[in-house]
This record gives structure tokens, sequence and C-alpha cells, in this order.
């Protein structure tokens, strides 16, 4: 048998995914495309290599630690993380993965792309996809400070942001679940105590992620006499050197161990009000929307790694004096994982096409609802996928799979969180429900469908619109009864219809 980690050295995430190359050059200018294939490149080989390696080390024994006292016993709540993830922090934010969607590539003269950034989250997320959430509250909090940050406060922190080794970075976080809900984000209670013109925050943050990393942090918090729900968040921007922060201690976590989880404690910390009071569950929304792309991202490069795992290890492994390889069910089972691949990453980077339509103000009302509920079925179904993929690749290793040294049991540990957070599966099907209601968001999916299908899909597309009509129109409690295995037949036509056209 071949040692298949030794030979895994040697590979390109990037320069073996021929599919990835296709989709890209589809999408990007040439002159965009020349820029990214090259980066991408040396990127691919990163990511396949040191990157991987230090991400074993950092998933078994160098997990972030909490220091949450000095030697004078003075509390400084500090998150230690190994030197190698500092590494990989340092070169990725250097590629420009959040950096160059904000601001010029020198190279170009012009900005990046989202579809640049996404590319460089999958090879990531083949390799660390416990770090590419970091990576993604860094963009979230990027695309607030950009959208909704007043001037002074985008000069001091939008810079460091988007750091790409010109400065000191700092990473992103975006804390808005509490105890008493994270799915009911309307439920927080975290106060903003107004001082003269400064804000202070009080109160408890139960998932914090990125807590003692990230340079600052986007926080819902509540002010004196606001509206009850929803309506009643504000977002506040937080130093985390401003002081006044207590992490109480670090989440004990299945997977994505990568990623310091964190419940927080504020006690008097500095804030600063982004945009307009009361409007903060708004703006989070929309960042949402991103991370939840970039939680579709990171399906599918689990998905991608699970796959190109599951390959090399049939090509490398004889069972009965034949490679398994050879078997018909193996063949069938990598056939299937391949096409299932290239469809959702096909389907994901045409939603992200809208995506950025809406991000650069060029998209109408109806191509941002239909933007949002793209996102809702892929983010779900990605999701879904990623722990099958996960899971197949398992079963290809026979007992191999379940051991620690190979990679396997992270992808399936770090994939079993996608579901979870930036909204669970069922929490998606009401965002569907939403769409459908206030925006009939169902026609304009049968609309877009009809427009970028080929002729042999029409059939298939007159069954979807006619039972999106009848969905329609049943009581809300059917509705929310039958909307998740509606998604899922969404998805799957959405994937369809994007790969035939190819
Ligand atoms: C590792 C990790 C890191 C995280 N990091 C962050 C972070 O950095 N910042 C942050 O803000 N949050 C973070 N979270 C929190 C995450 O976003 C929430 O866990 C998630 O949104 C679910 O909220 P909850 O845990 O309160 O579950 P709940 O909201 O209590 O949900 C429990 C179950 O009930 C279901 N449910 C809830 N409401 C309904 C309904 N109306 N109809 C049907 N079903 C419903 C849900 O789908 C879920 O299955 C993190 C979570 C994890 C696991």
């Amino acid at each position: 048998m071949k040692v298949l980690t030794e030979e895994y050295e040697q590979h390109n995430f990037y320069e073996e995914d021929k599919f990835l190359q296709k989709i890209l050059k589809k999408y990007m200018t040439s002159d965009m495309f020349s820029y990214a294939d090259k980066n991408l490149r040396e990127f691919g080989q990163r990511a396949a290599g040191p990157i991987d390696e230090r991400a074993v080390h950092t998933d078994r024994e160098g997990q972030p630690r909490l220091e949450r006292y000095d030697k004078y016993g003075e509390e400084v709540s500090r998150v230690w993380v190994n030197e190698g993830y500092k590494q990989t922090v340092k070169e990725t934010y250097e590629t420009g993965i959040v950096g160059y969607v904000h601001k010029n590539i020198p190279e170009l003269g012009e900005k990046g792309t989202y579809t640049y950034s996404f590319a460089q989250g999958y090879l990531l997320s083949q390799a660390e996809p416990g770090f590419y959430c970091p990576v993604t509250l860094t963009m979230a909090t990027a695309y607030l400070l950009d959208h909704y940050g007043g001037e002074e406060l985008k000069e001091t922190y939008l810079p460091h942001v988007l750091a790409t080794g010109d400065m000191e970075l700092y990473e992103g976080a975006t804390f808005l679940t509490e105890r008493q809900g994270g799915s009911d984000v309307g439920a927080n209670v975290v106060e903003a105590v107004s001082i003269g013109e400064d804000y202070y925050l009080y109160g408890e943050k139960y998932f914090a992620s990125n807590a003692g990393m990230c340079g600052v942090a986007m926080v819902l918090a509540r002010m004196e006499d606001s509206k009850e729900g929803s309506r009643g968040l504000s977002l506040f921007l937080v130093p985390w050197e401003g002081g006044n922060i207590r992490i109480r201690r670090l989440k004990d976590k299945l997977g994505v161990r990568a990623v310091p989880s964190a419940e927080v404690e504020f006690t008097g910390a500095k804030a600063y009000l982004v945009g307009e009071a009361d409007r903060g569950f708004y703006y989070m929304m929309e960042a949402l929307n991103l991370s939840r792309i970039c939680n579709a991202v990171a399906s599918l490069g689990i998905m991608r790694r699970s796959y190109t795992e599951a390959l090399l290890y049939a090509d490398g492994r004889n069972a009965f004096g034949r490679r398994l390889a050879g078997f018909p069910m193996i063949q069938q089972t990598l056939q299937e994982l391949r096409m299932k691949l290239e469809k959702e990453t096909a389907a994901v980077f045409e939603m992200v096409q809208l995506y950025e339509k809406v991000t650069n103000g060029t998209a109408s009302f109806e191509e941002e609802a239909l933007n949002r509920l793209l996102i809702a079925i892929m983010k779900k179904e990605t999701a879904e996928k990623s722990i099958e993929f996960a899971h197949e690749a398992i079963e290809m290793h026979g007992g191999n799979g379940y051991i620690e040294d190979f990679v396997t049991p992270r992808l399936l540990r770090d994939a079993q969180v996608l579901t979870v957070w930036e909204g669970t599966a069922n929490i998606l099907a009401l965002e569907l429900l939403r769409l459908i209601n206030k925006y009939e968001a169902h026609t304009l999916f049968i609309k877009m469908l009809r427009e970028k299908s080929t002729d042999g899909m029409e059939k298939r597309i007159d069954g979807m619109e006619e039972r999106l009509l009848r969905f329609a129109g049943l009581e809300e409690t059917e509705k929310e009864l039958e909307a998740k295995s509606l998604m899922k037949d969404m998805a799957i036509l959405f994937e369809d219809v994007i790969y035939e056209q190819l």
C-alpha cells in the first residue's frame, strides 16, 4: 500500500482541482483570473502542506487555552494559541482573503472579489475549517464596518481589519448568542449603558468565537429604554484591548478546535455604536448572509477533502487481491461523491455571483430576496452533505477511517458544527417561509431557474412551480412541516440547472 501522508505533502489543493479552475475562469475577468490562478496555486500548495500539518497539531495537542490570571494573580483573560496556528493566521490574511474584498490588490490596481476570497476559503477549509471561522468573522466585521461604521470608526479600525501584512491585524468577531437564546436573538439582554456620548457594555455572551484573538468584536446589545425583541438591538464595536471583558471559560468542543469559542462577560467594556441605534439586528442579519455563504464554502472544502481522501485511499488499498478502486461499489460511491461535489460547487459559486451584485449595490430588490433564498437553501444542503461526505470518507478507509492518525475523524468532527452555527436547518426553513410569505420569493426562484435552464429541465421546473404554489397556499404550521424537504428538493434542482449549463 502507498504511504498516503507522504504523498499528500506534495499535493496542491488548487492545481489538482480542474473543476474549481473552470468555475473561476467562468466567473472572473481575465485579469482577475490570471492573478487568482497564480496566487491560488501558491495557497493551494501551502494549504495541502504546512497549513494542514499545523491543523493536525492544533486539533490534537495545540488547542487554544485560556490564561485567566497572570503570575501575580491579576485577571487577564488571555487566550494562548500555538505558534503554528499564529503562522497560519499570518499567512492566510496576507493573501488578502479578507483585505482584498474591500481594498485594491496592488498588482491589479482594483479590488478583489468575494469569488476570489471564497475560492481561498474553499482551499483553506480542506486543511483547517476551524480557522475559516475566524476568517469568516473577520469578513463579517469588515462588511459591517465598511457598510455601517461612521467615518471616524472606519478610519481607526477598518485598515487593521483589512490588514494584509502592511499593519497590525485586528481579527474580527460577532457576538450575538446569549444563554437564553441563539436562534432567538431578540431575547438578547446584554445592556449598553450610555454616559454622555460614550457607551459601556454589561452582560454575558454565551458563544463568542475568536474571543481573546480578535482585535475588535461586533456585539449586539440593548440600550436603556429600547424596544423589546430584535427591534431594540443596536450594534456596537468593542475593541478587545479596551478592557473590562472577562472570559469565563473556553468551550470544550467536538470539533473546530482551532477557534477559541468562549463565554464572555462584559463588565463595562467601552463600545462604539455602529450605524443607527436599534438597527443592529438588521445589520447583523446582513452579515449573517455573508457568514452563511462562508459556511457553504467551508462545507464544500470538507466535501472536497473527504472525496480526495476517499479516492486516494481506494487507489492505494488492496482487498481480496484487487485495488479497492477496481470494485464496482467503490467506483459508484466515488462517482456519486464527485458528481454531488461538482454540482454543489457550481451552485454555490453561481449564488456568489448574485451576492457580488447585492454587495456592490447593483442588485434589484427582487434579486436581494432571491439571494437570501438561495443562501438559505444552499447553506442547509451543503452543511448536511459535508457530514455525509465525511462519513463516506471514513467508511472508504474501513477501520483506519476511525483512527485519528488519519484526517477523516477530524473532517467529521469539524463538519458537524456546520449545520448548527449560522442558523440551524429549522431556522433556515423559517427564513424560507418569511421570504415566500413576504416577498413571494418562490416565484423569483422559478423565474431564475427558467432563465438559466436548458430545454431538458422544463418538466422538472414545471413540477417545482406547481409544488411551490401549493406550498405558498398552505397554513403556516403545514408550511413549517414541509419546508425542510422542500428546501432540499429546491437545492437539488438549482444545482442540476446550474450544472447543466456549465
Ligand atoms: C462552536 C460554536 C461556536 C459559536 N460561535 C458563535 C459566535 O461566535 N457568536 C455567536 O453569536 N454565536 C455563536 N455560536 C452560537 C450558535 O450560533 C448557536 O448555537 C445557534 O445559533 C443555535 O442557537 P442555540 O444554541 O441557542 O440553540 P436554540 O436556539 O436553543 O435551538 C435549539 C434547537 O431548537 C431549534 N429551534 C429554535 N427555534 C425554533 C423554532 N422557532 N422552530 C423550530 N425549531 C426551533 C433549533 O433549530 C435547534 O435545533 C456558536 C456555536 C457553536 C456550537
